[in-house]
């Protein structure tokens, strides 16, 4: 296990399944036509993934990981203190991480300059799975100083850090993916877990809508802290920043410059 979280194949092999997954209903049953030609948007949304993961196994990774190790072994911050079992701490973890991950996100289009990061995955013309890898390596940075300061506080296993982060990744690939659920099961999983239409409203060139429906994984953040924006036409939404309307404004050497004009 220990080998797994410091060479990243658990988080590779999360990404493939999801991938595979999601990409192959997408395929076989989209739900809106795409913007871009599917092989150039899966191409460069992959490379950008591809080019985070790798820049930051050779690089941080390794440090990120001994320094949540150092904290689970010298029982440092909240959930330590309290001497919960290691299944109540996954618990306790798994929604803490996943309400503080709400508040980052939020935080993210809040902040001027976090926002500048965070437009890159904004930007994108086109929802598919691979929009879930869509992140400047500025904003994965930053959020990696974000994890270390929960684990800090807050005290989780670095095994619940790992499996919130695995959970993370394939609610991100399910929600991004171009599938529709339909009804029933699109109120019934919405209640608990963020859908694709759920999502694609935080996707929309309306800022109002883009400024709502910021939970991750589980649904229920956005309503609790008066975020959710209610279903609205699906077949109506533009996918996007008015500022970059059009394929030619989101080039993968534009995307890798966005942040800094
Ligand atoms: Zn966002």
């Amino acid at each position: 296990m220990t080998v797994a979280l410091y060479t990243g194949t658990w988080r590779l092999a999360a990404a493939l399944l999801g991938l595979f997954v999601f990409g192959l209903w997408e395929i076989v049953k989209p739900f809106r036509p795409l913007v871009e030609p599917r092989p150039r948007h899966y191409l460069k949304n992959l490379f950008i993934g591809a080019f985070n993961s790798l820049f930051l196994n050779i690089t941080v990774s390794s440090f990120v990981l001994a320094f949540l190790y150092y904290l689970e072994q010298n029982r440092i911050g909240l959930l330590h203190w309290l001497n919960l079992g290691p299944a109540a701490n996954m618990a306790a973890s798994f929604l803490f991480l996943d309400f503080a991950t709400y508040c980052w996100h939020k935080a993210y289009h809040e902040v001027p300059l976090m926002w500048r990061l965070h437009k890159v995955h904004h930007s994108d013309l086109d929802l598919d799975v691979t929009s879930a890898s869509r992140f400047h390596l500025g904003e994965i940075l930053w959020s990696l100083i974000f994890k270390m300061g929960i684990g800090l506080v807050w005290g989780p296993t670095v095994l619940a850090m790992a499996v919130h982060e695995a959970g993370l990744l394939l609610a991100a690939q399910f929600q991004h993916a171009n599938i529709g659920i339909g009804e029933p099961w699109e109120t019934r999983i919405k209640k608990i877990i963020v859908t694709p239409d759920m999502h694609r409203i935080h996707h929309s060139d309306v800022i109002r809508e883009t400024n709502s429906n910021y939970s991750n994984l589980f649904s229920f953040w956005d309503r609790l802290f008066g975020t959710y924006t209610p279903p609205v036409n699906q077949r109506g939404i533009v996918i996007g920043l008015k500022e970059y309307p059009t394929p030619q404004y989101v080039t993968l050497p534009k995307l890798l410059l966005m942040p800094f004009y």
